[in-house]
């Protein structure tokens, strides 16, 4: 439930919402926009009984939530959130791009394309040092000798660190290395980890399940929030349709739908998305234009001889065109106001 404020309600009026809210047993959340002052009310609300919080002075209105996912949801936050990674801003209206490698493979490539990719002018760099692969015997990661290359390359270039945990043992290690930690498509719903990962301290980028629905997605991204950590961004990554000629069916419908469900910024990965580098800058071209807040895509400086992934890496050279491609849509987006999200 969320409590709407009216415009010239007063700081005490708010205080006083707030601690009827409290006094029952409930938790009360402060959103403040340009033009609305609301309060959320997180608990069982039964627990107000005959509590009448719209007879409180200053209180216009109140709106039940209709989601199983609340914090999550744009109902409870109208204003779009923006993420702050380490001094990067995600969901600001300025595109960020992650780039890099599926796995770290060794030192040398993983310091190599980090040049490449800052060259190019992603602002993060990916790499996975603990890979969750389809099959046991194929190449897991370096685990922590990755990370300490992953921030080896940070010092190195600058760029913000994406990597992956697939454990709750793996937390620690990957919050003390990386800038934004990334739950796979794998573990979306590995409740366990969701709730750890909530209590880390660093922004999250949670990639959509293989084959979850946006509202199964939106509740994993409240396992998070809930647990205290409000900087989660969405990657939509792709679904298992019955299509067979890509390794997944980017749904790139699902920006729109998150823009009107949630406030969390969300990112498109066209490399998973489709598992072809010739479809990687199309997808990417048309995510931006679609209204997402960024990119993640798989970069490799051989292709053909990477540990994972090469079929949906682009070399340097196709990854500075798509580049380029997405400095100018962007520019032009937002020189011409084009903006493709509907408010409301
Ligand atoms: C990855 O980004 O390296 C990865 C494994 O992606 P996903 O979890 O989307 O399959
Ligand atoms: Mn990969």
């Amino acid at each position: 439930m969320v409590i709407i404020m009216n415009p010239e309600a007063t700081r005490e009026n708010i205080s006083e919402v707030i601690k009827t809210i409290e006094n029952v047993g409930l938790e009360a959340k402060i959103m403040e926009g340009a033009q609305q002052k609301i309060v959320g009310v997180i608990g069982d609300k039964t627990k107000l009984g005959s509590v009448a919080i719209g007879a409180l002075a200053g209180v216009d209105n109140i709106v039940s939530i209709s989601k199983s996912y609340k914090l999550a949801s744009r109902e409870f936050h109208p204003q779009s959130t923006v993420v702050d990674v380490a001094g990067v801003k995600i969901g600001d209206g300025n595109p960020v791009v992650m780039a890099g490698p599926c796995a770290v493979e060794s030192r040398e490539l993983l310091l190599e394309a980090a040049e490449i990719v800052k060259e190019g002018g992603a602002q993060f760099l990916r790499g996975g040092a603990y890979k969750p692969r389809t099959s046991p015997y194929s190449f897991q990661g370096l685990e922590v000798e990755g990370l300490k290359y992953l921030a080896e390359a940070r010092e190195k270039t600058g760029l913000k660190v994406v990597t992956e945990v697939t454990t709750v043992e793996g937390i620690k290690p990957v919050a003390e290395y990386a800038d934004l930690i990334q739950i796979g498509a794998r573990n979306m719903q590995n409740f366990g980890l969701l709730k750890e990962i909530g209590k880390c301290g660093k922004p999250v980028l949670l990639k959509r399940g293989l084959s979850a629905t946006i509202e199964e997605w939106l509740n994993a991204a409240e396992y998070i929030m809930n647990e205290g950590n409000p900087d989660v961004i969405l990657c939509e990554r792709g679904i298992r349709t019955y299509e067979t000629y890509t390794r997944n069916t980017l749904d790139l419908s699902a920006v729109a739908a998150v823009k009107h469900l949630s406030h969390l910024p969300i990112i498109v990965d066209p490399s998973h998305g489709t598992g072809k580098w010739r479809m990687i800058k199309p997808m990417a071209f048309a995510a931006i234009a679609a209204g997402a807040d960024g990119l993640i895509t798989e970069v490799h400086q051989n292709p053909a001889k990477a540990l994972s992934d090469g079929s949906q890496s682009l070399t340097k050279e196709r990854y500075f065109d798509m580049m380029n491609g997405i400095k100018k849509l962007s520019r032009f987006m937002r020189e011409e106001n084009l903006n493709p999200i509907i408010e409301g």
